[in-house]
């Protein structure tokens, strides 16, 4: 089994591929195949959940990756002992988890859920926007010198982020507001988020209202090449490294809108998206 060729990142949700190889998962199996359009669950940053779909008709109940030592054995998802896109000595694969085998060598069809992709990849661009938003919403409450975000703004979300994850049309993030973010020079008191929330609401709407457009450079087929999320923005180009997927352009998104919650040191952001608007 080499590494996946992976065809998510061109947006493709259909393919036709040979099964290489088999894992199991518990009582379940893990199919590996040469080619997929399938995206996994990523097990360094488990941000965008996995597709769901079917590979030779039969339902793929969940999709994780696998990393395959030079030794030949498979880890699967938080078992995997080393961080993602580690090169030397093994091989990243997307596993389609089902309920029953299939022959390796078999040729399968694969096809994933297209509907909730397209919810997903709408979810995944809005969360980058919505972080991109509000670094500028906050970047007055700076006291220090902080790492820029693509757009020259402090950034508070790769700064503070705890966990990210995307949801169909949406995400939830969340951001820690504890004493190492005040020594970085940021502090939480005296922000107003609804405030934050309003100022960043109207950033977005005039980031949908332009319609930039957004496209993910991808240096290899690999399942974990270090791919990247451009969106060019009004304000400037935007890039991201990113595993995940994504909408052609900002109109797409219909409305983006950002909500906060804080509780003690933690700072939770709804990202939600949609045609509502
Ligand atoms: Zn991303």
């Amino acid at each position: 089994m080499r590494s996946t060729l992976v065809t998510f990142p061109d947006g493709r949700t259909s393919g036709r591929s040979q099964v290489v190889g088999a894992v199991p998962v518990g009582d379940r199996h893990g199919l590996v195949v040469a080619e997929t359009p399938f995206h996994p669950l990523d097990h360094t940053w488990p941000d965008q959940p996995a597709d769901r779909g079917t590979i030779g008709g039969l339902p793929v109940v969940d999709c994780v990756t696998g990393a395959r030592s030079s030794a030949g054995e498979v880890f699967l998802g938080d078992a995997i002992p080393v961080r993602r896109g580690t090169e030397e000595g093994w091989d990243w694969l997307v596993v389609h988890v089902t309920e029953t085998p299939l022959p390796v060598g078999a040729e399968v069809e694969l096809e994933v859920d297209a509907d909730l992709r397209a919810a997903l990849s709408a979810g995944h661009t809005a969360c980058h926007l919505a972080a991109l938003a509000v670094n500028a919403a906050l970047a007055g409450h700076w006291r220090k010198e902080a790492a820029l975000d693509p757009l020259g703004h402090p950034d508070f979300d790769q700064t503070a982020i705890v966990s990210s994850r995307i949801e169909p049309h949406g995400s939830v993030d969340v951001y820690r507001l504890g004493k190492s973010l005040r020594k970085k020079g940021f502090s939480a008191e005296g922000v107003d988020f609804g405030k934050i929330a309003q100022q960043a609401n109207e950033q977005l709407a005039a980031w949908v209202a332009a319609d930039a457009p957004v496209r993910l450079d991808v240096p290899g087929p690999g399942l974990t090449a270090r791919r990247t999320w451009h969106c060019s923005l009004p304000a400037g180009e935007a890039s991201i490294p990113c595993g995940g997927t994504h909408v052609r352009g900002t109109a797409e998104l219909g409305r983006v809108e950002v909500a906060f919650s804080l509780e003690e040191a933690a700072l939770t952001m709804r990202t939600t998206c949609g045609g509502a608007g």
